[in-house]
């Protein structure tokens, strides 16, 4: 019996032995764990053919950095910043070289002078829209969303479409609890009643509607006429001000306090977050009817008391896996970061993407390699390239932080298909393939001809 069992196993291993040996050498692409040497010659094969691809940036804050509407909220005073987002980055001098041939090698106020003079001159020499125009032709950006308070005279629609805000819908009651939690809301809340004034003024309202079901015509009307005016999309970036975790109240409950408030008390906590879960979903249901996807900010953010833990991406699960909003595309902004490995697999939704921007400025390109790895091993189809470019300051602008991203995507993804190419998980061919997909086609597939 003992040697009939010993014989079964040793037959039985030989067998295994010869299917393993056979599978080995005729299947070449059986992925392996390490790169091999030839990374380097592959990513200088790629690298060149990334650069050709005509890229959509998928989130930017395109603009002047005098110019109020770059964003619908504003940087805290005194905010901390991570270390390669500080304006002090010299790889920002390296943008200023690459763009305007800056001379220098530091940005001393006297050097810094002549970029500011550089610019100007360019301005002239570039009027109108084709300044801009002529900073994404130099990065070899088709188009760039702006997503912006409100679209100035000096960007090109056609090459810059607006992606508007939405998040004043949810704070319409008295804010004054509101505001007081932390500095950083002191900033954000007050920028929050303006965007809804300004709404108001746009659709002619001079006083919030009485009643729940008005107001939320209210919401509709703004959206259409947003769209009319070439909105593609909306934006939250109600992590800032509250959790992402959303309840689903009835319309009833919203009702009830939207009565007891809209005339001027203040709500407490409670209250107030079951009305703007309530919002939150209307929008949501909005986006699905009316083919304008929602971006969500999804990341850590600027600030000292941004609560990670209350506002990261995971807190949106519920929604985004609700059958009910199966017709609402999602843009989850920022992928995530620092949680861009569990916010991946919320794109197995086929309604749910990620866009890549600021994970590309927080981190440098050996890291920001990896996450784009892990995406590209997962769901290649549901990823998107930003730069979520912004006007530091007058001497650096929109123009070297979007240099900066945008290199620094290329950089990254030819290294991490590179490195797939020599782990034999895809082939050159296929590389280019997902490097097209990410660059530009899935973004500019989500928006049905309206950007190219
Ligand atoms: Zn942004």
């Amino acid at each position: 019996m003992k040697t009939t069992i010993q014989g079964s196993v040793s037959r039985t291993i030989l067998l295994l032995t010869g299917a393993l040996n056979s599978f080995v050498s005729f299947a070449p692409a059986q992925a392996r764990p390490l790169p091999g040497p030839d990374v380097p010659q592959i990513y200088e094969r790629l690298l060149p053919q990334i650069e050709k691809i005509p890229a959509f940036d998928h989130h930017a804050h395109p603009g002047f950095s005098d110019d109020p509407d770059v964003d619908a909220m504003a940087a805290p005073p005194d905010a901390s910043s991570a270390l390669r987002t500080r304006d002090d980055n010299p790889e920002l001098i390296a943008a200023a070289k690459a763009l305007f041939g800056y001379p220098y090698s530091d940005l001393s106020p006297e050097h810094a002078k002549w970029l500011v003079a550089k610019k100007s001159e360019l301005k002239k020499q570039y009027p109108g829209t084709a300044y801009f125009d002529m900073i994404l032709d130099k990065i070899n950006t088709e188009s760039s969303v702006a997503n912006r308070a409100m679209m100035p005279d000096y960007l090109d629609p056609h090459r810059f479409p607006w992606v508007f805000f939405a998040d004043s819908f949810m704070w319409p009651f008295n804010n004054e609890r509101e505001t007081a939690r932390n500095p950083d809301e002191g900033v954000y809340i007050p920028l929050q009643e303006k965007m809804l004034h300004r709404w108001m003024v746009q659709e002619d309202v001079s006083k919030l509607p009485a009643n729940l079901s008005d107001y939320l015509d209210f919401i509709s009307r703004v959206l259409s006429d947003n769209q009319k005016k070439g909105g593609i999309a909306m934006k939250f970036e109600v992590a800032y001000f509250r959790s992402t975790t959303f309840s689903d109240p009835t319309r009833e409950q919203a009702e009830e306090v939207y009565n007891r408030f809209i005339s001027g008390s203040v709500p407490p906590e409670k209250d107030y977050r079951i009305f703007q879960d309530f919002i939150f979903r209307y929008l949501v249901i909005l986006g699905g009817r009316l083919n304008l996807p929602v971006h969500i900010h999804t990341a850590v953010g600027i600030g000292d008391y941004f609560n990670l833990s209350q506002s990261n991406v995971m807190g949106l699960e519920s929604v985004l896996r609700d059958p009910r909003y199966h017709s609402t595309i999602f843009v989850l902004i920022h992928g995530g970061y620092p949680l861009e490995r569990e916010a991946v697999w919320l794109a197995a939704m086929k309604n749910v993407y990620l866009d890549s921007s600021f994970g590309e400025l927080a981190q440098y390109p050996s890291a920001f390699k990896e996450t784009l790895k892990m995406w590209l091993e997962t769901f290649p189809d549901k990823i998107t390239f930003g730069t979520d470019c912004f006007p530091y300051n007058e001497v650096l602008g929109a123009e070297e932080s979007y240099w900066l991203g945008a290199q620094s995507s290329r950089l990254a993804l030819a290294a991490a298909l590179a490195e797939m190419v020599s782990e034999n998980e895809i082939t050159e061919s296929r590389a280019l393939e997902l490097a097209r997909a990410y660059l530009h086609d899935t973004a500019v597939g989500l928006y049905h001809g309206k950007v190219h």
